[in-house]
């Protein structure tokens, strides 16, 4: 209902982390299954960018299902206990997400077959947002950070305008222009292109 992206990031090794599972009903869990077992991965890790509710919808099916350690930034835990009185006042049904096994900050990194994720803690959408970063294939799975032609909202609890357009400005435009920005929602973007013609935040003569 919410339009979310989940990413599946795996490499040759066939181990994958499952970043922002969103899938709220059986039919969207399965579309999560059958990929996993299509491309035969094995899951190793469950991930959130951040802990909103549409994208913590699926955390418990993935716990359940693959028995795997969950992380989040430390300063998205409050974000998540609220998940369940969130999803009332939706009028969705939640299944109430797994706690997480740790909490991961900017200097560590995910390491999971032969990749490496480095971590931007990213706040302002949220206290507790991070991106991930995958330098050898210049891509960064951005949660709600930064969007094509747009982005995140600073209006929910915890959100702040100024503090996110620092994380854009300091974190994510500091990155060369052609890494791509794999977002929570909508189509993926470059950096180059925001950093130029973000409406919202863009760096002017640079
Ligand atoms: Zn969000």
């Amino acid at each position: 209902m919410f339009g979310e992206n989940t990413y599946i990031v795996f490499d040759e090794t066939k181990e994958c982390v499952i970043i922002d599972p969103g899938c709220s009903n059986t039919y969207e869990e399965n579309i999560v299954k059958e990929f996993i077992e299509t491309n035969n991965l094995n899951p190793v890790l469950l991930l959130n960018t951040h802990c909103h509710i549409d994208h913590i919808l699926g955390n418990s099916f993935i716990k359940q299902q693959y028995q795997i350690p969950f992380y989040i930034n430390q300063h998205d835990e409050p974000v998540l206990k609220s998940g369940e009185s969130i999803a009332q006042m939706y009028g969705i049904s939640y299944t109430k997400s797994p706690v997480p096994d740790k909490f991961i900050d900017e200097n560590d990194i995910i390491k999971f077959g032969n990749t490496e994720l480095n971590i931007l803690f990213t706040p302002g959408h949220s206290p507790g947002s991070v991106c991930f970063v995958h330098h050898d294939s210049k891509a960064v799975i951005g949660g709600d950070v930064l969007f094509n032609g747009s982005i995140g909202r600073t209006d929910l609890p915890g959100g702040d305008f100024d503090i996110l357009q620092n994380s854009i400005i300091n974190k994510l435009y500091i990155l060369p222009d052609e890494y791509v920005v794999y977002c929570g929602h909508g189509e993926e973007t470059i950096i180059g292109n925001e950093k130029h013609n973000n409406p919202f935040v863009r760096l002017v003569n640079r």
